[in-house]
């Protein structure tokens, strides 16, 4: 089964280091900002195979080759992150939510939204904290999707639970939906494989 996930965000907010996290374990500080890419990995989940493909924008949008419409379009799921003491980046964050509900008016809308995490991330930082844990939870249960704050630079164990929920929300929303995914799913594969070129890195 393949299941593809953004993880999107305000510049800085951690999505780089959350994805990296998650695929080697590793907090490593200082992560490529210049490129977007797409990292893929197979693992096991409840007994099934899933080819996972995360895609990890370019820091600075502009600089990115896909639109957030693009990026709508391609992610089964999505993992919105935001940083715990930096309150622009939850406004970003709110931002993108308010996005991805509006372009899933009509089809699924339920299901769509629960494959959505809000993620606060850099909770070490709490002695600097501009945003509650209230407000987080609060901006998730008012878009219907999950909520953590967690920090990827300390906590492993809690950004592989993150990761492992909403792909299991994901893969549950695909048996209900199974006998009607949309046939032109392909033809988007092709494009964002066109789209990214080479540029594939497997971690
Ligand atoms: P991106 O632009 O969203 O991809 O953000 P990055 O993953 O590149 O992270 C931006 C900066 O925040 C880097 O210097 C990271 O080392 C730092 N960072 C990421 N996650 C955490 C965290 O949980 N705690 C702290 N203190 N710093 C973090
Ligand atoms: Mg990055």
């Amino acid at each position: 089964m393949e299941v593809k996930l953004a993880v999107l965000g305000g510049s800085g907010a951690g999505k780089s280091a959350l994805a990296v996290r998650f695929l080697t374990r590793r907090f490593i500080g200082e992560y490529a900002s210049n490129a977007e890419c797409i990292y893929t990995k197979h693992l096991c989940l409840d007994g099934r195979q899933i080819h996972l493909e995360i895609y990890d924008p370019c820091s600075q949008p502009q600089r990115g080759k896909l639109s957030l419409t693009d990026e709508l379009h391609w992610a089964d799921g999505f993992i919105i992150v935001y940083d715990i003491s930096d309150r622009a980046s939850f406004a970003f964050a709110k931002a993108l939510l308010y996005r991805i509900r509006e372009s899933h008016i009509g089809a699924c809308k339920k299901m769509a939204e629960s494959s959505v995490f809000l993620v606060g991330n850099k909770q070490d930082l709490c002695h600097m904290r501009e945003v509650g844990w209230d407000e987080g939870q609060k901006l998730a249960i008012d878009n219907k999707c999950q909520f953590c704050e967690l920090s990827a630079a300390e906590h492993y164990q809690e950004v592989v639970v993150m990761f492992t929920k909403v792909l299991r929300t994901i893969t549950s929303n695909f048996k209900v939906k199974e006998k009607r995914r949309p046939s032109g799913s392909k033809s988007m594969a092709k494009l964002i494989n066109n789209v990214f070129g080479k540029r594939r890195k497997s971690v």
